[in-house]
């Protein structure tokens, strides 16, 4: 007989009433009375268990020992509308088979009610706890969302490389990527690291953004999206940064700030309304256990407009808050985020886009204003999160382009700047760092605790 998951089974219930099934799954918990055992079985399919029932008149108490928290069992069984309270149905068991035993003495996961900094700690296991169940459901609904969302409006999926030579997109430190003996290093006349003999033939590193490539993606394919890994060797221990995370950029032709801006609330919003609609019951278990505002913040950002506001605004607005912020505030700084947090959470109350940073603070490709100041960037900021999206307009302008790559000293750009020299068009695009939307969709505290297997300085487990 076919297996038949939890979630199946409890949303056609009435189809299989009265009907034997097959269902495999792992023991939560395992109690009841010398007449009668109930074990709550959860196969990962939902959050939701299925209570199943031992009557001890046909099997003995004896040969149910094996089965305790955390063991693996296969149950057939006649499924029977429940009595007790808190399931609509049951399984009446008729025979059993134990995949796995998880002795009491030592599988972690006993009791209810971890604390999530011991979870980080078996990070292998965790995922079988309903938290984690719901945390990476979720993330797996979003991540379709975004497919889903980007295929509809006629983007294309772009695949940019995870391994790059271009070592000045400027978004952050980077990790090298070598073959070559790090205790006899090869060396040139100089003195230098000979990287030529190493595997590439020339330095190489991990990406720590797709989007170079994504505009030559964009000026011939129209509009694309990337999503795939990033990797930035920050030595950032903060609750909002992984050293390996997922991002998501699009990059469209045509697009000019206000369509980016546009394109950009509209996608967060589809992806939160999704996961509203395909993981109620995940989102309801994380309300319910962890965050009891996540629902009403959830639909209060969707149902309001992201305040529209230019970076000069916004400092103007914190220097007369009256508020002591940790880091000054002044026309020019690169905003902390308990200064985003602030515009979103106390001033505003609502997601805010805030626009045209000086130039000094954002990357060399954005396209600067008439003012000679500030450029076209926009980052959207979120409650409880501060940056979740960083984005711009793109200089298309090949001669201003390259006369700031030189201001930078940036070199090895040719390339990007052929986009510039032939068929060059207005364009923009931005990034979405998946962990931060995960975040801010399952109410969780710490990007750590979003993602499977994180990535943090001095910790790569598993
Ligand atoms: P922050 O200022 O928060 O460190 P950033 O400005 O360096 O971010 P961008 O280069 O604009 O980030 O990257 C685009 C998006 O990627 C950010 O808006 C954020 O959502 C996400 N992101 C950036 N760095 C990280 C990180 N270390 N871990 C997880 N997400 C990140
Ligand atoms: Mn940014």
């Amino acid at each position: 007989m076919k297996r038949i998951t939890i979630k199946e089974l409890l949303a056609h219930s009435a189809d299989y009433v009265d009907k034997t099934v097959d269902v495999k799954g792992w023991v939560r918990t395992r109690r009841g009375n010398k007449n009668v055992q109930f074990v709550a079985l959860n196969d990962g399919s939902t959050i939701n268990n299925l209570q199943i029932v031992f009557d001890l008149s046909k099997t003995p108490e004896e040969a149910l020992k094996p089965i305790t928290t955390g063991s693996s069992i296969h149950v057939r069984g006649k499924l029977v509308a429940s009595a007790g309270k808190g399931q609509s149905v049951e399984v009446q068991a008729d025979n059993f088979e134990i995949y796995g035993t998880a002795s009491p003495e030592t599988y972690p996961l006993q009791k209810k009610g971890h604390t999530l900094e011991f979870l980080r700690e078996i990070a292998h296991l965790r995922p079988r706890t309903n938290t984690f169940g719901a945390v990476l459901r979720i993330r797996h609904a979003l991540a379709f969302a975004i497919h889903n969302f980007f295929n509809d409006k006629g983007f294309y999926y772009f695949h940019t490389p995870l391994i790059t030579a271009s070592d000045c997109e400027g978004a952050g430190a980077q990790f090298q990527v070598t073959t070559l003996p790090l205790d006899q290093l090869p060396r040139t006349e100089d003195g230098a690291v000979d990287y030529r003999e190493d595997f590439f033939g020339k330095m190489a590193s991990l990406t720590v953004s797709g989007q170079l490539e994504g505009e030559l993606g964009a000026t011939a394919l129209g509009n694309i999206y990337t999503f795939g890994p990033t990797f930035r060797a920050e030595n950032s221990n903060t609750p909002r940064h992984l050293s390996e995370f997922w991002m998501i950029e699009p990059e469209m032709a045509f697009y000019e700030i206000e369509d980016n801006m546009d394109l950009a609330e509209e996608f967060i919003k589809y992806c939160i309304g999704y996961a509203l609609e395909h993981c109620a019951d995940d989102i309801r278990f994380l309300n319910d256990h962890f965050d009891k505002e996540l629902i009403d913040r959830l639909h209060f950002v969707l149902k309001n407009d992201f305040v529209r506001l230019p970076y000069t605004e916004g400092v103007k607005i914190l220097e007369e808050s009256g508020k002591k912020f940790e880091f000054p505030v002044y026309w020019g700084v690169d905003l902390a985020s308990e200064h985003e947090r602030y515009l979103v959470e106390e001033h505003f109350k609502r997601p805010v886009i805030l626009t045209d940073y000086p130039k000094e603070i954002k990357a060399f490709y954005m396209k600067m204003n008439d003012d000679g100041k500030t450029v076209r960037a926009m980052d959207v900021l979120f409650p409880k999160i501060g940056e979740i999206i960083g984005g711009s307009q793109r200089e298309e302008d090949f001669d201003k382009l390259s006369k700031r790559i030189e201001e930078l000293g940036l070199t090895g750009m040719d390339w990007y700047l052929d986009t510039r020299r032939y068929g060059s068009v207005p364009h923009s695009g931005f990034g979405l760092g998946f962990e931060r939307l995960v975040l801010f969709v399952t109410g969780m505290q710490n990007i750590r605790d979003v993602i499977p297997f994180p990535r943090y300085p001095k910790n790569c487990e598993y």
